[in-house]
């Protein structure tokens, strides 16, 4: 979806829209809308061409444990505040002024904001490093593949690495000696 911003009315407005997991297709490689994202923002002008933009989305995101492979979805509230510039061609303009507050910038080109992509970088700050189902995660069975959250498997865990195996037997041939 395109703002167009020269249609702003007043000095400030207000949105509030709803979009559906498919205006996000396609999707991120990394997770996937999952629900309705509620979106409610303020847009105020500065200046000659910036705007200001404070704004909320929330939805569920859904990713894959980083443990067991297992799809799960988390709650998203994510609160953010940008200051939006027009894209300059970095080859022909000179470079702006860093300006005094700390917000982040960002760009909008050819008189219109990508609320999309703007909703799309959000949900990326907001995910987590370590994407896990729960804290409690058991994984998968490290012999048989088997997801531990779900299953006992049985496996002996007597699985050793070979190095390590190796690296005994370097030991007890020293002792040998
Ligand atoms: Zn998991
Ligand atoms: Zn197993």
């Amino acid at each position: 979806m395109l703002l167009e911003l020269n249609q702003l009315r007043g000095a400030r407005e207000h949105f509030e829209r709803r979009f559906a997991p498919a205006d996000f297709d396609p999707q991120d490689e990394d997770y996937r809308v999952a629900a309705p994202v509620e979106l409610s923002m303020d847009i105020e002008k500065v200046g000659t061409d910036a705007f200001r933009v404070k704004g909320r989305a929330v939805t569920q995101i859904e990713q894959q444990c980083g443990r067991c492979l297992e799809l799960f979805s988390m709650p998203v509230d994510a609160s953010f505040e940008l200051r939006y510039v027009p894209a300059v061609d970095a080859e022909t303009e000179p470079e702006r002024e860093i300006a005094e507050d700390d917000l982040t910038t960002a760009f909008y080109r050819e008189g219109s904001l990508d609320v999309i992509e703007m909703l799309r970088e959000q949900f990326q700050l907001a995910l987590p490093m370590k994407p896990l189902c729960s804290q409690a995660c058991r994984g998968l069975c490290a012999q048989c593949g088997a997801n531990l959250n779900s299953t006992d498997c049985g496996c002996r865990p007597s699985w050793e690495d070979p190095r390590l195996a190796v690296l005994k037997g370097l030991l007890n041939s020293d002792k040998e000696n």
